[in-house]
């Protein structure tokens, strides 16, 4: 038996309940392959692999908050630091109802490949709970930021584990927590990133997910000989990586015709009008139902089914498993040509599969959604620093990096006889640099 499958079947016997974990872990190592077999001997007396898939530590605990009625509420809340072997932990945290622990695990073993890909030093690591913030008062969400952060602030700091945004925790989540971890410290750090222009925050970052995303594939179509002038884009999600890649794929002259939540989806033939969906998700916060309700163009629909409308690049930007095999087929069969990911996940083994096999470029989120992760190290040096940077500044080192790292990738693949397999490439790069620190840091 390889390497790689003795590896991968440990890993699957001892996280048999955790799909997303396994998911990710068995995509990143299949695709290693080449470069596992070319350093078998080593890479297995000194359990490389073992050490890669196994978390520095997970830390689970009890959120207690009190909502408006005076009932105390009891949340779980985690933090898996996943690898610093080239930096500090570095990774957002997700609020959802969804969180558990295979859910944090998989996120932050994805982070550890992603982080490295941007070429700054940070580490891997991920959190959240499984508070759901939908429909809480202002008062809920900062009785339930400050009790979260009052058992997370043993483990964080700005050279020890520097949490971000994730779903549900945006500037105003990280607000909350920051205030609370600065009275019950003392110390003005850059401890979290996401904060508020005010108090350390990073011009540009809010957008960063979403612009990043659409640097990359800018550069992957100019590299194929094409360009994003009227092109039709299929969205998914309507949340802060999915509005922003919406309006940076509209400056670029594409037009984005679909945004989704996890209700329902809207197809708006005359281009999603980005001014509008900011107004009602990110001052309403409100659903896509009012979005329709205020757009004559735009169509409603229950349920999912973004990917059935004809384009020619596809962003699932949403969440994980949100684009299946069906999915993929449909797409394909609508003649599409890029697909990225602004989402963590989004796309099934299954489709990924699907896709690659039928032609389309595929560029998976550790590459292609590193901009947001990119540009919070960016936060990270300013506040070492004490200085901010301005908007084209920022915005300038983040178009050169996911630049960089679609090149770095598409070398990648290259250099291991993958040419175009940009999820071999985007693992391979993260690996081999995550790899080279952990060996010359010997066993720990
Ligand atoms: P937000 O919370 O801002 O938005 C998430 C969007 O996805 C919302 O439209 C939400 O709809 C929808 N959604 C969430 N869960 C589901 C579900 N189970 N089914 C269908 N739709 C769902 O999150 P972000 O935009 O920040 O994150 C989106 C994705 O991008 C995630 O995978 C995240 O990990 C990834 N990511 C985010 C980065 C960032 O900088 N923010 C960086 C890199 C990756 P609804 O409002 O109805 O819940």
């Amino acid at each position: 038996m390889s390497y790689v499958d003795e590896v991968l079947a440990r890993v699957k016997a001892k996280n048999a309940s955790e799909p997303e974990f396994l998911q990710a872990v068995e995509e990143v190592l299949e695709s290693l392959r080449p470069v596992i077999e070319a350093h078998e001997e080593q890479y297995k007396k000194e359990a490389l692999l073992e050490r890669l898939t196994e978390p520095d530590r997970q830390i689970k605990f009890r959120v207690p908050w009190v909502d408006d009625n005076g009932q105390v509420q009891v949340n779980t809340g985690y933090r898996v630091q996943f690898n610093n072997a080239i930096g500090p932990y570095k990774g957002g945290l997700r609020l959802h109802p969804s969180v558990n622990i295979g859910i944090i695990k998989f996120l932050g073993f994805e982070q550890v490949f992603k982080n490295s890909l941007t070429g700054l030093p940070i580490g891997g690591g991920k959190g959240g709970s499984d508070f759901d913030p939908k429909g809480k008062s202002d008062r809920e969400i900062m009785a339930f930021c400050q009790s979260f952060i009052t058992e997370l602030y043993k483990y964080i700091g700005a050279d020890v584990d520097v949490p971000a945004g994730d779903i549900g925790t945006g500037a105003r989540e990280i607000g909350y927590m920051y205030g609370q971890y600065k009275r019950i410290t003392g110390l003005y750090e850059g401890v979290l990133t996401g904060k508020g222009l005010t108090y350390g925050g990073s011009l540009a970052r809010t957008e960063a997910t979403g612009y990043g995303l659409l640097y990359l594939t800018r550069e992957l179509m100019k590299c194929h000989g094409m360009d994003m002038k009227d092109k039709i884009c299929c969205v998914s999600g309507s949340g802060n990586v999915a509005i922003y890649a919406v309006e940076k794929a509209q400056q670029m002259g594409a037009k984005v015709v679909t945004v989704s939540d996890s209700t329902g989806w809207i197809y708006d033939p005359e281009g999603i009008d980005v001014a509008l969906l900011k107004e009602v998700k990110e001052v309403k916060r409100a659903r896509l139902t009012e979005y329709a309700a205020a757009r004559p163009s735009a169509q409603y629909h229950e349920g999912r089914g973004v990917w059935q409308i004809k384009c020619d690049i596809a962003l699932p930007c949403a969440t994980q498993n949100e684009l299946l095999i069906d999915d993929a087929k449909a797409l394909v069969a609508n003649g599409v040509t890029a697909v990225c990911e602004g989402a963590n996940m989004p796309t099934t083994l299954e489709a990924t599969k699907y896709l690659q096999d039928n032609g389309v470029l595929f560029v998976c989120g550790k590459a292609s959604n590193a901009g947001g992760v990119a540009t919070s190290a960016l936060e990270m040096t300013q506040n070492s620093e004490r200085l901010s940077w301005t908007f084209d500044e920022v915005n300038e080192k983040l178009e050169q990096i996911m630049i960089n790292i679609y090149h770095n990738i598409d070398d990648a693949a290259k250099r291991y006889g993958m040419e175009g397999n940009y999820v071999a490439g985007a693992n391979i790069a993260g690996f081999e640099k995550v790899a080279n620190a952990m060996l010359a840091q010997g066993v720990c």
